[in-house]
């Protein structure tokens, strides 16, 4: 399937970036299943989705789908079509529609909690982890740190919203990109828009 799917999906990833970010991900389900860490409302879930079926493999799609800070009530990328019965942000519905209309629940196995919570008792082995989660400094220090050390050798870490101008955002995801550049643990593999590949060694 092409990555012009999925147009009907919310989301926050440009098709270009999609079709990056599907190449990444197949070189990675060579090597074991496929996590990704906020989901929202499935669009990169689904196109891993494909990605996993085809390599025979499955995603895990961590999200506690309450939101990050900016999609709060009252924030910038709130959308009141994403609310529970309280009022409060809730993507987990949507989510799971997305998944049925795709027929992708047979390979996606959604984890609905904190990406801490579960990296702190995970013990499968990984071959793509993609980093998508909280976009404030502790939230993408901790999914960096809870979740780098579960590749596999040939792994590919995925970070997105990699952006080094500040005015433009994606400054958490810029510093754990860095971190992992220094850390010795991974080689670069590539740069698209603001998607980041790096392979562990
Ligand atoms: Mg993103």
């Amino acid at each position: 399937m092409a990555a012009t799917e999925f147009e009907d999906v919310k989301g926050f990833l440009p098709m270009e970036e999609a079709e990056k970010l599907r190449q990444w991900a197949t070189l990675g389900a060579q090597v074991g299943p496929l996590l990704e860490i906020g989901s929202y409302c499935g669009l990169s879930t689904l196109h891993l989705a494909d990605v996993a079926r085809e390599a025979n493999t499955v995603v895990f799609a961590v999200d506690h789908h309450r939101g990050s800070e900016e999609h709060q009530v009252g924030e910038f990328f709130h959308d009141d079509a994403l609310t529970d019965d309280q009022g409060d942000f809730d993507s987990l519905p949507e989510f799971r529609r997305n998944l049925k209309r795709y027929q992708a629940e047979d390979v996606v196995i959604p984890l609905v909690a904190l990406s801490t919570t579960v990296a702190r008792h995970w013990t499968t082995p990984l071959g793509f982890l993609f980093i998508d989660g909280g976009h404030s400094l502790d939230a993408a220090l901790a999914d960096y740190r809870g979740w780098s050390s579960h590749l596999l050798r040939d792994g590919l870490l995925v970070i997105h919203d990699v952006f080094a101008n500040a005015a433009k955002g994606g400054q958490a995801p810029h510093a754990i990109w860095q971190l992992a550049k220094q850390s010795g643990l991974f080689e670069e593999v590539g740069s698209f828009q603001s998607l980041r590949a790096l392979k562990r060694l």
